[in-house]
């Protein structure tokens, strides 16, 4: 629902609990100077919508924002001017007008109107204050939102944006420097060779690092898709076979011990994945030559675990606290030949609790690393979302 909406809303509810033959709500503008009128409910003849006006032009509604409501028996007699200069406007003779306020900022008025004289009278406004008491938080509340969604459009173009201007072109000079270190360009002597190596691995970094950002970048702008029944079994088996060639060549073995009962999670397909390879993708690339990993799917209750142990390097038992801030990466994991960001478990971190998942971290430094990811299962009867 829009601000516009909020005030039709408030106007016709208005006019029902007043009996009144039409009722406006008027908003202030942010210097306190002008007012607009916002929606209107019952009029007979046509009222400007949006238009501005010096508060000036509006003596009842200037004087109800002082603080308390008017009333007004009947204009023919009394002096608040005509229609036009802001008194009650004909046909009508009576009015009611209480400010809208918020935590003490006067942000407006609603103004009930009769065609006959003294059809309001002083007790009266105990009806309307509180309408407008709501009606002011839910404008403001509303407001917020509307803010809040603007930012949050603009954040998700400017991913969008930077995913294409980044990530294309760090894609394109990778490949044409791993062409080069094929030979495509011809021989290169030992050197050059050397060279290129390392231009391929920063960009290696590079790449790591630019997805690893939009991905964090992502998450925090809100940019969610909705939740769907995830069937876990074939996430973790997707994820094991996409890492099974990368440890292969590093001499490493990956195995899987599948479970035969359905698992379902509650979480997008493309969070779940991004959790599960991030984490097997760690205890890969921090086992050496010869080590294991292994990818256990497991139902405890009604919590489905996922369990990624290694026989790697391990975490020393300071740096286990500071796992999933952002940049953060253990000494030892550093002096590997290792490429990284230190970003991997702090996305992990923001989609597990999104998915209302655990992750705990057990390592002994030298020996290996145990990951654990919970998550509460989903029955599939409850697959109603
Ligand atoms: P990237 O952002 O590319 O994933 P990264 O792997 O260094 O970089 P994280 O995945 O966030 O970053 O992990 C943070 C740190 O936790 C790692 O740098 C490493 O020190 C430690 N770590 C995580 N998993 C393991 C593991 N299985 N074995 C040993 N150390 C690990
Ligand atoms: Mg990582």
């Amino acid at each position: 629902m829009d601000v516009d909406q909020v005030l039709t809303h408030l106007a016709d509810g208005a006019r029902q609990t007043m009996r009144a033959d039409a009722v406006a709500v008027r908003l202030l503008d942010e210097q306190g100077e002008r007012v607009s009128r916002a929606a209107a409910s019952g009029f007979s003849v046509a009222t400007e919508m949006g238009e501005s006006a010096p508060l000036a032009r509006y003596p009842i509604d200037e004087q109800a924002l002082a603080g308390s409501p008017i009333v007004v028996d009947d204009a023919h007699a009394e002096s608040w001017g005509d229609s036009g200069k802001g008194g009650v406007p004909a046909p009508y003779r009576s009015a009611l007008c209480v400010p809208m306020t918020h935590g003490g900022d006067a942000i407006g008025t609603i103004t009930a109107y009769a065609a006959t004289a003294g059809r309001f009278r002083a007790e009266d406004a105990s009806l309307l204050e509180p309408l407008a008491d709501v009606g002011a938080t839910a404008i403001v509340a509303t407001r917020a939102l509307q803010e809040l969604e603007e930012l949050e459009a603009r954040q998700s173009l400017f991913i969008r944006v930077a995913t294409h201007e980044l990530r294309s072109p760090v894609a394109v000079a990778q490949s044409m420097v791993r062409g080069v270190l094929k030979g495509y360009a011809g021989e290169m002597t030992a050197q050059q060779h050397d060279l290129f190596g390392r231009i391929s691995r920063r960009l290696d970094l590079l790449e790591n690092l630019v997805n690893d950002l939009l991905d964090l970048a992502a998450g925090k702008a809100g940019r969610r898709e909705r939740d769907t029944a995830v069937l876990l079994n074939a996430a973790v088996g997707r994820v094991v076979l996409l890492l099974l060639p990368r440890a292969e060549e590093k001499g490493v073995t990956l195995a899987y011990q599948a479970c035969c009962e359905e698992l379902i999670v509650r979480g997008t397909e493309d969070g779940i994945d991004r959790i599960l390879v991030n984490v097997v993708d760690n205890a890969v690339k921090y086992t050496p030559s010869g080590g294991d990993v292994a990818v256990a799917l497991q139902r405890d209750g009604e919590q489905i675990e996922i369990v990624v142990s290694d026989t790697g390097i391990g975490i020393p038992e300071k740096a286990l606290p500071h796992l999933f801030e952002e940049f953060y990466r253990a000494p030892n994991a550093k002096a590997m030949d290792t490429v990284g960001t230190g970003l991997g478990l702090a996305i992990v971190r923001d989609l597990v609790q999104r998915y209302c998942g655990r992750i705990t971290v057990k390592s002994a430094e030298g020996e290996g690393t145990t990951v654990t990811v919970t998550f509460p299962r989903v029955d599939l009867a409850e697959c109603f979302f």
